[in-house]
């Protein structure tokens, strides 16, 4: 009983006991609160606020009525009415009257009567839940027909084809999503769509449209005999029957296995449940004057300005989605761009697809002004459904649209310039993750790559895999690691899983609006939809056009952006960022108060880096300078050097090396800071292993082949990474870091002297007491005083250190003393933290994800409770002994969002990415500051 109020009192269920007198509360339809909302004719209850009782789409019904459009008049149910019926199986008491009231009122307003055999009333029956959950759930149109009805269906109208065509329709989507005769999940063909196939064959005919009314009349005659063959069950002529069938099943979908699947892809909590839609229905399927379709009052691709979408004369319904016919543009300069696209002229063009702005321009002019006006209002993208019925234009739907990154960003910035939005929201509008998919790389088209089809560009990306058929098989090769393309004639929500992990989606059927390209697009995932020249043969895992045959396994290539279809691999090449996006993070940057810096090694990294806007290097790791073959050398001699004078003569040697890397890395970054850590990593990563190796090295050193080996074997560790590392091979060979620092003083000398401003800091890694770093401190002071002195002026770097140790983290105050900063080194910190090794642990780690112990992949995303505490811990001990102390982060987590938003939080003074991810980290640090400040920075208002 106490579930009844969906998971408002977990707690009280979890317990396991009914809180006393919550049997008698719950009894009484008042604890429900109202059940039923109006909207449309006269009366509208519900607005856009209540959308957590009426869901997205009754919400915004509600609300399209009161700003005045031809809304069809409805009811919702409550989300709370769906809780109930979920607990109980049953109407709460008093619905069904208050049901039979609201008909009432439509039937006013529509002058028909529901089930009547003269004039009836038909009905829509719709899911909607709180979020926007497109094709997840199910809805159910022309409800109320019957053998009896359809004859009044037919006398209202008419059109007996018409009748017909709504009836069939009826009788499969209630068969379909009422009776359960499709079960979910299964790859068989639609037995209704075989049947209709079947009739079309028998009368040689190819289009749906061909088909007469009597042969729709023995359709739906044929689908209510199929429905009793395979479910055992007369089906239901009585409407109200119809009617209390068909919201129970809304309301069970909420628990179908897809929208489960949904609600687990996208966060949903399964606890809101859905609400019903009950609304007269409107026909576009009346003749030509008739038509549905959907609109983005802006293009969901790019972002461009205008109304864009699709439509299907004489259609009803999902028909414009389900990919069936090739559906119409909405506006006549994007029905001329796809004519030329494919090739026609435009007298053939506007013959075969006109535009609805060319062939009903009435109802395209008042189209757009609602879209104008739904934007304005809800100040956002809106996605909006509509139906044209004998030439009246009734609005079916209105949500926020989905959107690619590019046209996000597009919109934000455009938005924020028409006054639409402040550049607060605008900046907020766009996910920090999200921007991955700009900076993706783009087809490198040099090599001429062989062309196998064209469709529409869905959504943009170019990606590489091998081809698979179903949504099984793109999960199964994503479990081994494989890239693959998904092949299907149109997608629906059983393949959602497969779409998820698939590199890309390519389908034959089906419009920009079509569920594979507004789901792909949602999910970021590049797909070309609609490419009609591909026959595609499930039975035989193949695909042909053009008279090519590709096979399952095969690799294709797609381009999300221009719809073309490649055979084989092409290589990609990265994209320019446009206009848009400079001024866009421009804004973000106006609000942020962590600066962002880069993690990268050479000038190479170090001018990508710059180009995305890092503010300086966070960490510059000169041990991977030593690993080039030509110096690599030298690094093994300093290694295995068994006196002070021979190791001094290789570092000779790795001087003037070191000082090129860092006179090249400076000049790139003139005028930022240069984080450079000294030598960090376990020596045996640079030990020769093989025996000519060795013999090439002792040759050079003048040693014996054994006594090297000797020295080289009592190197060994047995868990480097906690061995002979880090700072502690400065303490027992001090010349190392007094190399590498005269490198870095000389050239940073030798820069200014020719008017480089350079700002190198040099970091001591794995610092674990105070002392380690005072002795350090001293002998790098010592070092750039020494390197310097023939210079001018004496050169002092900053000194800091990482943090990346717990004790370094506990004893911060300490340590602080002898740092100008720190940095936390997180993955260290993080793999010490946890103590588990981070080359290691990813055998086990997806399994603590998976089950639910860990939330996320610690090394992925930041352990804000354990190592965060940690971070938290030692900024602030470090800081309350030191209160100039910079600190910064240098992990993988400096460029992962949640992770950013906590350095933002414990006061950070910047974070430190690798170079690709330098715009993401600077728009999750502009997120974090409003997020977590409210109010951006005063640079933000100009
Ligand atoms: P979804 O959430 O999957 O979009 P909808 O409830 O919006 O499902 O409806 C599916 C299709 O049925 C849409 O194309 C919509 O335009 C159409 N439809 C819904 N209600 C009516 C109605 N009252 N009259 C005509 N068409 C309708
Ligand atoms: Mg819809
Ligand atoms: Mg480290």
């Amino acid at each position: 009983m106490a579930k009844r109020v969906g998971g408002r009192r977990p707690a009280a269920k979890r317990r396991g006991g009914v809180p006393p007198g919550a049997r008698k509360a719950t009894r009484k339809a008042a604890a429900i609160g109202k059940m039923i909302y109006a909207f449309g004719g006269r009366r509208t209850d519900g607005r856009a606020a209540l959308r957590d009782l009426l869901g997205g789409k009754g919400a915004n019904l509600a609300e399209m009525a009161r700003l005045g459009m031809p809304v069809p008049p409805g009811f919702t149910i409550t989300t709370e009415v769906c809780a109930h019926v979920t607990e109980h199986d049953d109407y709460p008491p008093g619905l069904q009257a208050e049901i039979e009231r609201q008909l009432a009122r439509i039937e006013t307003a529509m002058g028909r009567r529901f089930g009547d055999p003269d004039n009836p009333l038909l009905l829509s029956v719709r899911s909607g839940a709180r979020a926007s959950m497109p094709g997840m759930m199910d809805t159910v149109l022309n409800l109320g027909l019957n053998p009896q009805s359809v004859q009044g269906l037919i006398r209202t109208s008419g059109n007996p084809r018409f009748a017909y065509d709504c009836y069939r329709r009826f009788v499969q989507m209630f068969g379909d999503v009422v009776l359960g005769l499709r079960p979910e999940g299964t790859d068989e063909v639609d037995p209704f769509e075989a049947l209709i196939e079947a009739c079309k064959q028998a009368r040689g005919v190819t289009r749906d449209s061909d088909l007469g009314a009597d042969d729709l009349r023995h359709l739906a005659d044929d689908f209510k005999r199929l429905v009793r063959q395979r479910v055992g069950r007369v089906f239901p002529d009585d409407p109200m029957q119809q009617l209390r069938l068909a919201i129970g099943a809304v309301f069970g979908s909420w628990k179908n296995a897809r929208a489960a699947s949904y609600r687990r892809l996208h966060a949903i909590p399964d606890h809101w449940g859905t609400a019903v839609n009950v609304q007269a229905m409107v026909f576009g399927n009346l003749g030509d004057d008739s038509a549905t379709g959907v609109a983005f009052t802006r293009n969901p691709a790019n972002g461009a300005r205008g109304i864009y979408g699709e439509f299907l004369a004489n259609a009803q319904g999902e028909d414009v989605v389900a990919g069936i016919r090739t559906p119409q543009q909405i506006s006549r300069a994007s029905a001329e761009a796809r004519g030329a696209d494919m090739g026609m002229s435009a007298a053939e063009r506007r013959h075969r697809f006109p535009s609805l702005e060319e062939s009903m321009p009435a109802r395209y002019k008042e189209l757009v002004r609602f879209a104008r006006t739904l934007e304005r209002h809800y100040r956002d993208m809106q996605d909006l459904e509509f139906t044209i019925e004998r030439g009246r234009l009734w609005m079916l739907q209105t949500r926020t649209g989905k959107r690619t990154t590019a046209a996000a960003l597009k919109m934000a910035v455009d938005m924020a310039g028409e006054k639409l939005i402040d550049r607060r929201t605008a900046v907020l509008r766009v996910q920090p993750k999200d921007l991955d998919q700009l900076l993706h790389p783009q087809l490198d088209r040099s090599g001429k790559p062989p062309l196998l089809a064209k469709g529409l560009p869905a959504s943009p990306g170019a990606v590489s895999g091998e081809v698979v058929f179903s949504a099984e098989d793109a999960v199964a090769a994503a479990a081994e690691g494989r890239k693959t393309i998904l092949v299907r004639i149109e997608t629906s929500p059983e393949d959602i899983e497969g779409m998820h992990v698939a590199q890309g989606i390519l389908t034959a059927r089906g419009g920009m609006t079509s569920h594979a390209a507004v789901v792909a697009r949602g999910m970021g995932t590049c797909c070309v939809a609609g490419c009609g020249e591909l026959q595609i043969d499930y039975a035989a895992q193949r695909f042909s056009v053009g008279g090519r045959s590709v096979a399952r396994g095969e690799r294709i290539t797609l381009d999300g952006g221009t719809g073309e279809v490649f055979l084989g691999v092409v290589p990609t090449e990265t994209r320019q960022l446009g206009k848009d996006f400079g001024t866009f993070m421009k804004w973000a940057d106006g609000f942020r108060r962590l600066q962002v810096r880069a993690n990268a090694d050479t000038p190479g990294d170090a001018a990508v880096a710059l180009h995305f806007g890092a503010e300086g290097i966070g960490l510059c790791r000169t041990e991977h300078m030593f690993f080039q073959p030509d110096r690599i050398e030298a690094v093994r001699e300093m290694i295995l050097a068994t006196t002070l004078a021979e190791r001094q003569r290789a570092l000779a040697k790795l001087l003037p090396m070191q000082k090129g890397d860092f006179l090249g890395i400076l000049r790139t970054m003139a005028g930022l800071p240069v984080t450079i850590r000294l030598l960090d990593p376990p020596l045996h990563e640079f030990l020769p292993n093989t025996d000519a190796e060795l013999a090439g090295i002792a040759a050079d050193l003048g040693v014996a082949v054994a006594t090297l080996r000797k020295v080289r074997d009592s190197l060994h560790e047995a868990n480097p990474m906690l061995g002979h590392r880090g700072c502690r091979l400065a303490i027992t060979y001090p010349e190392i870091y007094a190399m590498q620092v005269r490198a870095i003083v000389e050239a940073t000398c030798e820069l200014r002297r020719e008017g480089v401003r350079v700002h190198p800091e040099i970091m001591i890694p794995l610092v674990a007491t105070a002392r380690e770093l005072e002795v350090l401190r001293a002998e790098v002071v010592a070092a750039a005083r020494d390197a310097s002195a023939r210079y001018t002026r004496t050169l002092q770097p900053p000194i800091g250190t990482m943090i990346e140790l717990p004790r370094a983290a506990l004893r911060a105050a300490d340590i602080a003393q002898f740092a100008d900063f720190f940095s936390f080194g997180t993955n260290d910190l993080t793999q010490t933290t946890f103590g588990l090794s981070r080359d290691d642990a990813g055998r086990f780690l997806s399994t603590y994800v998976m089950r639910g112990l860990l939330p996320v992949d610690p090394f992925v995303s930041l352990d804000q409770e354990g190592v965060g505490e940690l971070i938290r811990l030692g900024v602030e001990r470090g800081r309350s002994t030191h209160k100039a102390l910079k600190v910064g982060i240098c992990g993988e987590h400096g460029g992962d969002p949640e992770s950013i938003a906590f350095c933002h939080r414990v006061g950070l003074d910047y974070v430190s990415c690798s170079p690709f991810r330098v715009p993401i980290a600077r728009l999750a640090a502009a997120h974090a500051a409003l997020r977590t400040d409210g109010v951006g920075g005063a640079r933000a208002s100009d």
